[in-house]
């Protein structure tokens, strides 16, 4: 078989198979999506997969048109299938932009400046094509429908770029590819050549375009997957009423910690907290202020730690910390810092209330790595806990 005869079986896809895939596709797709979407209850962004959806079955739907235009019927398919599909393509990009978390001002930024470029682009769309020239493009039409096409490059280019995560990076990348091959696709279309690799190029891009087409919108579903068992993964790692990371997730990663230090030849240091007689503030206001209490001390828990401290509540109204690179000057300033920001607390639905809460402090430069020495260092830490409750509470004592 010769090159000719390989592209003409293989490579080869005229316009309208192209168009009927990519109606056919697009609304599967979308129905798949849909499915998933009012079958799982536990779905992140379920607003902007709703919207994704929606943005295909507007493609789908232009697609049709560009269909009936293939098969000879009037030009206001022509018009209708650009116009639409151009609309769901916009829709989609926004779609993408509004997963890339950027921050406010450049999210506003991106949108403002891409709907600008799409409405420019698509009013002069509409005025080039209210003459004969939709049947005969005049110089005008083309590159009014890149501007459309150009003004979606910006959300898949923002979800594509480093920092996100890699499904999100991936459906960026195919959505963004999959702009480049409508508009290669398009320019081949309109570029009068006869040259010898003309047609080959325009159907490369058709195959690409549908391909990219298919993949990005499964690849939206997998993202659609992939956040909610992150988010049920976070859940397995957390403590529901404060966010802080569960006893579990502290002492599989604690010990992670501890071991880096032997390696580093690093100190490392643990508190452990505990609130104040804190049954009896449950006594005198009640479970629910008390609830509150302790989420108040959490808030303050992670707004006075380094981030590469790693804390937990190990049950109750008890608190620990892991400090790495810390010694027992560190530890005890950090402890003190932390009590302080207790004392300091105020609620404004009861401002005669004030808590406080007791820590005991340990620290060593860890030998080994073992769990039995990691175990023993939280152990020093209680003990001295109960020295500084049996002491009067309110107050750092180390071990
Ligand atoms: P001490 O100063 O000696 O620590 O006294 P304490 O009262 O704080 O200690 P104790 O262990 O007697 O009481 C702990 C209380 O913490 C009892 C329990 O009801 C309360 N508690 C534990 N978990 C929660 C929770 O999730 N919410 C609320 N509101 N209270 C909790
Ligand atoms: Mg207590
Ligand atoms: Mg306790």
């Amino acid at each position: 078989m010769d090159v000719r005869t390989f592209f003409t079986v293989f490579l080869s896809l005229d316009s309208h198979a192209a168009f009927v895939m990519l109606l056919w596709g697009n609304a599967s797709l979308s129905t798949l999506v849909f499915s998933y979407l009012i079958t799982s209850r536990d779905v992140e962004n379920r607003s902007t997969i709703l919207n994704f959806t929606l943005a295909r079955v507007i493609q789908a739907l232009g697609w049709g048109f560009l269909i009936l235009y293939e098969l000879g019927t009037e030009r206001l398919s022509l018009l209708l299938g650009l116009g639409i599909c151009s609309m769901g393509l916009f829709w989609e990009s926004q779609t993408l932009l509004s997963l890339a978390k950027l921050s406010v001002r450049r999210m506003r930024h991106a949108r403002y400046s891409s709907l600008a470029l799409y409405l420019f682009s698509f009013l002069v769309f509409l005025w080039s094509s209210s003459g004969p020239s939709v049947l005969a493009p005049g110089p005008v039409q083309p590159w009014a429908i890149f501007g459309c096409l150009g003004s979606c490059v910006g959300g898949p280019a923002a979800l594509a770029r480093p920092g996100t995560t890699k499904i999100r990076k991936f459906v960026g990348i195919c959505a963004l590819a999959m702009f480049i091959a409508l508009s290669g696709w398009l320019y081949q279309g309109l570029t009068d050549s006869s040259g010898l690799f003309h047609f080959y190029w325009e159907d490369a891009f058709r195959i690409v375009a549908v391909i990219l087409a298919l993949t990005g919108g499964s690849g939206m579903l997998i993202l659609a997957k992939e956040e909610s068992d992150l988010r049920i993964a976070d859940m397995a790692v957390r403590d529901h009423l404060t966010g802080l990371f569960n006893r579990r997730h502290f002492l599989d990663n604690g010990l992670m910690l501890y071991a880096d230090c032997v390696r580093k030849g690093e100190p490392v240091a643990v508190l452990f907290l505990d609130l104040d007689q804190f049954k009896a503030v449950n006594d005198r206001y009640g479970h629910l202020f008390g609830d509150a209490v302790l989420r108040d001390f959490a808030t303050i828990l992670r707004l006075s730690l380094r981030p590469l401290d790693l804390s937990c509540r190990y049950g109750g109204e008890e608190f620990v910390v892991l400090l790495p690179r810390t010694d027992a000057s560190g530890a005890l300033s950090a402890a003190e810092r932390l009590l302080e920001a207790v004392r300091n607390s105020k609620f404004p639905e009861r401002i005669e209330f004030g808590y406080t809460v007791s820590a005991g402090i340990a620290w060593q430069i860890p030998a080994s790595g073992r769990e039995e020495d990691f175990m023993a260092l939280l152990s020093d830490a209680d003990g001295a806990l109960y020295r500084a409750k049996s002491s009067g509470r309110d107050k750092v004592v180390t071990a």
